[in-house]
């Protein structure tokens, strides 16, 4: 007999959530010290108290992951790609001078934080998932600009519901920024805290043409789709192509390289990855997709640029066809509810 999870769940209104902090008992935590990592432990308080100095207050040395646990019909627990995750931000540390989290660490510091608050788990059916943040700050004494001496893993979950308002396959639309996000052999494609601050006005800008969220064009040429400010950009073109922006300036989201691999397998499309040109191939595009793990696969269903709105779809705004298979797709392996044929599930085990 393999041993159950017999917390009782919290008394939630799972399908009301939305994408917010809501403090959970647990977090794992682990110090990194005089080269070398602590056994790390589960914590209850969701402070952390760090000197004033600290290399990720001042100079952003400090990485972060994204990632969920969903439940199963039969009540297992889920993770999506959880290796992806830890060697992302392996490669994060490695750019900032950071020590690395070790691939055992990072899955057992995210498993303990899963287990621990498992009654804060939503359940099969709910649309809600536990939102899994791990994080890896510069901390301890210091004033100039020098990699920190201490080291702060950490790992805290939260149950969320859909990162844009309406459940399920909402459609989004996007403003083209006249900020740019990440220079070409900058750090755009890793998950830090740098990359972040500054867009945060061009999200600001966006809403206030009445979009969801910024897009990004490269930094060089202000042409080519990078990403939107929290997700990678998957295009559905009229010649039947999927492609995706071939920009080492964007992050590679997990949920974009799965859902590739899912469009080139499961629907026999011709994947790509290249530079695409917006104003040029825009009349090309049939479908167009913001996606990652909080966002999921978001429709988007008119872009601005340069003045006026494209639409991509008609009035009513409903997804396309292409999109929704691989949201089903996509989704319904991660909850397992579809064979996982490609080994993408990771359980945890009570
Ligand atoms: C986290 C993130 C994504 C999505 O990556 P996933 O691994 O799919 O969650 C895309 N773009 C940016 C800028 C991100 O920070």
């Amino acid at each position: 007999m393999t041993q159950q999870f017999t917390t009782p769940k919290k008394d939630l209104n799972w399908a009301e959530l939305g994408f917010q902090y809501r403090p959970t008992e647990f977090r794992f935590r682990a110090l990194h010290r005089n080269g070398q990592w602590s056994d790390g432990e589960l914590i209850t308080d969701n402070m952390i108290s760090v000197h004033e100095g600290a290399p990720a207050l001042h100079y952003a040395q400090q990485c972060f992951e994204g990632l969920k646990a969903q439940t199963a019909p039969d009540g297992r627990v889920l993770l999506f790609r959880p290796e992806l995750n830890a060697e992302r931000m392996r490669q994060a540390a490695e750019r900032l001078l950071m020590p690395q989290v070790p691939e055992a660490l990072f899955i057992r510091g995210v498993e303990e934080a899963v287990r621990a608050n498992y009654a804060w788990i939503p359940p099969h059916g709910s649309g809600a998932a536990l939102y899994i943040r791990p994080m890896l700050i510069g901390v301890g004494e210091n004033l100039g600009l020098k990699t920190a001496k201490e080291f702060e893993f950490r790992v805290f979950v939260s149950p969320v519901g859909p990162y844009y308002k309406s459940a399920g396959l909402a459609v989004i639309s996007l403003a083209v920024s006249d900020l740019d996000r990440a220079a070409p052999a900058g750090t755009g494609n890793y998950k830090i805290g740098a990359n972040y601050a500054g867009g945060l006005l061009a999200t600001r800008l966006a809403q206030e043409l009445g979009a969801n969220e910024a897009l990004f064009l490269d930094a060089r040429e202000r042409r080519y789709i990078d990403e939107a400010g929290s997700a990678n950009i998957v295009v559905a073109m009229r010649d039947g192509s999927f492609v995706t922006p071939g920009s080492n300036a964007v992050l590679p989201s997990v949920t974009r390289r799965s859902i590739m691999t899912l469009a080139e397998q499961e629907l026999g499309m011709k994947i790509e990855q290249r530079a695409i040109d917006l104003r040029k191939e825009i009349d090309q595009f049939e479908e167009v997709a913001a996606c990652g793990t909080a966002a999921v696969i978001s429709p988007v269903g008119k872009i601005y640029i340069d003045g006026q709105w494209h639409s991509f779809y008609g009035e009513g705004e409903q997804a396309g066809p292409v999109m929704q298979k691989l949201y089903n797709l996509l989704v319904g392996i991660q909850r397992g509810e579809l064979e996982d044929k490609f080994g993408w599930t990771h359980e945890v085990k009570a």
